[in-house]
């Protein structure tokens, strides 16, 4: 997510005539695009403002063009004036939804004012601003599809820090990706905070009535609209283009391009979403399936709207629909009032579903969420840590099972770059999202170069192998 809010700033004042630099000491004005999720992530950023503090003072003496320095994102939005206070030597604040502002921001910096734009807004996406990628030429992109969030998970300070649900016009999306297929970019991710919740209510799929048969009729069909068995504890929303439709048109503008998405929430995958994403084949195989607790009463507390069975009845449903799927999950350890035998049904619902990819926290408390107002944050900081490793250990043994299933078989991998351990060997990723390593050979494959590749050896976090063939997305058969 941090990357795109980079590339939408940038865009931004590329616009107005900034220019990039790679040295910082040549730098007039440093932003720092912040996330405020976990306490780590902003004590990170804390840290880094000390060092261009530093820099700045230093710079201030020895040259007369001073330099600026604004916090963008979360913790922007978050902290607010509080920060600005702490930090004297912070010019720009500017929230998730404010980089539009940033070119004044900035005019009133230089003027020598200290300028915030802060307020979260219900409307924008940013649809009419095509983001500036990072690497310039890169094969894979990241297209931010709606922003927000809605859902009130009771640990989670998103929706303070990003505000309300909105997705992206579908048109819009379409033409940024069209041309990213015609920049050559082969391989696209879908992003949003519930990617999968997308609703483009800019255009009406049904109009809405009044009558109760109508009302009936669109609680039966917002119920077909969720995960098999889920019921939604959160604000029902009717009508508009949904991901299903979105993930359709996407997937068939380039059939040489492949499509993942990320972060979906498991309330929002019915089976028509399952079904397309079985039957087209550069929509990849692999799901992130955010768990957080693999107990029924910690997921209660959480308020994640979900039970431990019904997670378990989406897996195997999704399994069903989508032989070979590779699935991969967050969960978070030490919640509060999370006990022993919560943190054993964690652990068994780890080893029962079987996940390539994990991303695991230890529970860090948030302002103004719904656990920082009613629960205690109760579980000790060592417990916690202890729980997280227990989680990580029985991760990388998960995965490397499972990835040494795949030993013998052979994977279509597009082509990243060189490996960063050998000049020698390339690197890239598998339909599931696994890091594949191969010898270069003769055959020059350069990124964005689709490979058939043999997996000889396999560990917890990768694959490899040998180059068999060119390969292409259009012959790739579903397991
Ligand atoms: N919308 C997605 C997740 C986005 S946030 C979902 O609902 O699944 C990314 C991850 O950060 C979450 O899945 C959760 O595991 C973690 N996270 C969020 N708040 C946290 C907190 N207060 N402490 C620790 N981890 C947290
Ligand atoms: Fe946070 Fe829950 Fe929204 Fe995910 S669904 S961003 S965890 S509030």
């Amino acid at each position: 997510m941090n990357v795109n809010d980079t590339e939408i700033a940038w865009s931004i004042l590329q616009r107005t005539g900034y220019q990039r630099t790679a040295d910082i000491n040549k730098a007039d004005v440093v932003l720092l695009v912040t996330c405020s999720i976990r306490e780590k992530a902003e004590q990170t950023i804390r840290n880094r403002l000390q060092q261009l503090t530093a820099l700045k003072k230093r710079r201030s003496s020895s040259s007369s063009t001073p330099m600026k320095v604004g916090i963008l994102g979360c913790m922007a939005g978050r902290l607010k004036t509080e920060l600005l206070q702490q930090e004297k030597l912070l010019d720009v604040l500017a929230g998730p939804d404010s980089y539009r502002d940033l070119p004044r921001l900035l005019r009133e910096a230089q003027g020598g004012q200290r300028a915030s734009s802060l307020l979260l807004s219900l409307e924008e996406t940013y649809a009419d601003i095509m983001p500036v990628q990072q690497v310039p030429r890169a094969r894979s992109a990241f297209v931010s599809i709606m922003r927000g969030c809605d859902n009130m998970c009771s640990y989670c300070i998103v929706p303070f820090t990003r505000g309300r649900e909105r997705s992206r016009p579908v048109s819009s999306i379409l033409e940024e990706v069209q041309m990213l297929s015609n920049q050559g970019v082969k391989e696209v991710t879908l992003l949003g905070q519930n990617v999968n919740s997308y609703r483009d209510l800019s255009e009406q799929q049904f109009s809405g009535g009044g009558s109760s048969s109508q009302q009936q009729q669109q609680q039966q069909q917002q119920q077909q609209q969720l995960s098999r068995g889920f019921q939604t504890i959160y604000r029902p929303r009717l009508g508009g283009l949904r991901f299903c439709h979105l993930l359709d048109r996407v997937s068939r503008i380039d059939p040489d391009m492949r499509i993942r998405f990320t972060s979906p929430h498991p309330k929002d995958f019915p089976d028509e979403v399952l079904h397309l994403i079985s039957e087209r084949h550069n929509i990849c195989r692999q799901i992130h399936l955010p768990a957080q607790s693999g107990s029924t009463r910690v997921l209660k507390a959480m308020r994640r709207g979900y039970t431990r069975e019904t997670y378990l009845d989406l897996v195997t449903n999704i399994k069903t629909i989508i032989p070979g799927v590779s699935l991969s999950s967050d969960f978070i350890s030490g919640f509060c009032g999370e006990t022993e035998d919560d943190h054993q049904e964690t652990l068994s619902l780890i080893q029962e579903v079987g996940y390539n990819i994990g991303f695991l926290f230890a529970y860090s408390m948030r302002k103004k969420t719904q656990a920082f107002h009613r629960l205690q944050d109760d579980v000790p900081p060592d417990v916690k840590q202890r729980r997280l490793q227990d989680c990580i250990a029985l991760f990388r043994q998960e995965a490397a099972r499972l990835n040494a299933t795949l030993v013998g078989s052979t994977q279509l991998v597009l082509v990243e770059g060189v490996s960063k351990r050998s000049a020698a060997e390339l690197c890239g990723r598998s339909d599931g999202n696994m890091k594949v390593i191969f010898p270069k050979g003769d055959e020059a494959f350069q990124p964005g170069d689709y490979v058939q590749v043999e997996i000889l050896s396999s560990s917890s976090q990768s694959l490899r192998g040998r180059a068999v063939i060119r390969g292409s997305l259009r012959d790739s058969v579903p397991p």
